[in-house]
């Protein structure tokens, strides 16, 4: 399977630049109608410092569904990450950044068939399961396969639940498909759970893992010895929010639950890492004023058109449960306030980013700025009625560049003298690539 990598050049800022001077730069071209992403590595690079250091014992296996974009792959392999993959076509965008498999799972309870088979060919042998035919279908096609039974355990609050389509009872029938796997000689090694994706319950972890705990016990009894604990994902990731609660948790129940240090703990985070890297700034190419304007007591409303909308980038309105947020990129500093919605491009009435907002009077050819636009956006957006998807400009600060450099440009001597797990990650990340390939240090002059 041949991946192409069609993203941009990494630019790299001088010191003191933000992602809003970055912005207005891009949109001051006059040049530049489309609507357009800035992706700043710095953000995600500091998502693997703040997870290392909140939950050291959890090793990430990033969700590559929530953005696959391949330069955020490909800083994440080097940060030495570990991927969760849904489908062959993610295994083989993972695998083509040079990670090995080792450090993927197959995080899918319902896999076709040509997907189990991609991944026996290629040996990406750990595998989710939470029903009785997929047991069969596992054993036909993958015997050998790594196997880790997903219960179900939900947040009482999420704002994407996962548990009405994935996720066995972990009571009722987590055990009778361990006795069926055992009796198929299968070779399960684990339990994971995902509790939802955005889940606003810290305490539920607590629930899940001593969940695991009694299956661990009860596949202990069977002659399994369980070695794998994956805490699925669920953790925030927009501007200001934190995972210390959820870390809280999930660090004092590994501790009452798994405090054995050779029980690897797994976790599949997705938007955490990748949301408030993403920038996404949209053009007002229309707009229509709406209300009565003879008779001055009727408020008028403004209805702005910009060049992006719910079947592209705001998809995730509609299948993620986003709540966006509009800021203007221009100061209007004495403009006059009025109550606006905001309009995708296509011509689906469906086509609403906001339905209604009080903002600054603003003119065709302005500009607005959302933030946290990195999950669940780009791979689901579509070009419907031709409108196209917006390009990505990713920059980064000297020193995170400089850094990711060092990552993988290390002397063999160098990370053999390291810790073993540390070598692992830097082996891994160093057997692939080269990230001197990447057109190397691009100045933005004007960005002091
Ligand atoms: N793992 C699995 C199996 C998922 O289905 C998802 C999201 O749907 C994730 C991980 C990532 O979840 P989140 O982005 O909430 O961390």
């Amino acid at each position: 399977m041949k991946i192409e990598n069609i993203d941009e050049p990494v630019r790299i800022l001088n010191s003191n630049v933000d992602v809003k001077s970055v912005i207005r730069e891009i949109a001051q071209d006059v040049n530049q109608e489309e609507a357009f992403y800035v992706c700043h590595l710095d953000e995600i690079v500091q998502k693997h410092r703040i997870w290392e250091s909140r939950m050291p014992r959890v090793e990430p296996h990033y969700a590559v569904k929530c953005n696959d974009n391949i330069t955020v792959l490909e800083v994440l392999a080097a940060l030495g990450t570990s991927f969760d993959c849904a489908s062959k076509v993610e295994i083989a965008k993972v695998l083509s950044v040079g990670v090995s498999t080792d450090r993927i799972i197959f995080a899918n309870p319902a896999k076709p068939a040509s997907h189990v088979r991609y991944a026996a060919s290629v040996g990406v042998a750990t595998m989710t399961f939470d029903n009785e035919s997929e047991l069969y279908k596992i054993q036909n096609l993958y015997p050998n396969a790594r196997l880790v039974i997903r219960i179900r355990c939900d947040a009482v609050d999420a704002q994407c639940p996962l548990g009405m389509k994935f996720g066995c009872d972990p009571v009722k029938d987590a055990p009778y498909l361990l006795d069926i796997a055992k009796s198929l000689n299968l070779n399960v090694v684990g339990v994971s759970f995902h509790v939802g994706s955005g889940c606003r319950e810290a305490t539920v972890f607590h629930r899940a893992i001593s969940f695991c705990k009694d299956l661990f016990n009860y596949a202990d009894n069977l002659g399994y010895c369980f070695t794998l604990l994956d805490i699925g994902g669920g953790y925030p990731g927009v501007r200001g929010s934190s995972i210390d609660e959820i870390a809280n948790v999930v660090n004092d129940a590994l501790d009452i639950f798994f405090p054995d240090p050779s029980i690897q703990i797994i976790a599949e985070p997705g938007r955490f890492y990748v949301t408030s890297a993403y920038t996404l700034t949209c053009n007002i190419h229309s707009i229509r004023n709406v209300g009565n304007r003879e008779d001055g007591s009727r408020k008028m409303h403004k209805m702005y058109y910009i060049n992006d909308g719910v079947y592209g980038s705001f998809n995730c309105i509609l299948y993620d449960h986003q709540v966006v947020k509009p800021q203007p990129l221009r100061d209007y500093v004495g403009t006059k306030k009025y109550s606006s919605s905001i309009w995708g491009p296509t011509c689906d009435g469906l086509d609403q980013v906001i339905e209604d907002v009080v903002l600054p009077e603003m003119n065709i050819g302005d500009w607005i700025v959302f933030e946290d636009m990195g999950a669940y956006t780009l791979p689901v957006a579509s070009p419907f009625n031709g409108f196209p998807i917006p390009k990505v400009h990713y920059i980064a600060s000297e020193s995170v560049w400089n850094m990711l450099k060092d990552v993988v440009t290390m002397s063999e001597d160098s990370f053999k003298m390291m810790d073993g797990s540390m070598s692992k990650k830097l082996e891994s990340a160093n057997n692939r690539y080269n990230y001197s390939d990447i057109p190397a240090t691009i100045e933005l002059p004007h960005y002091n």
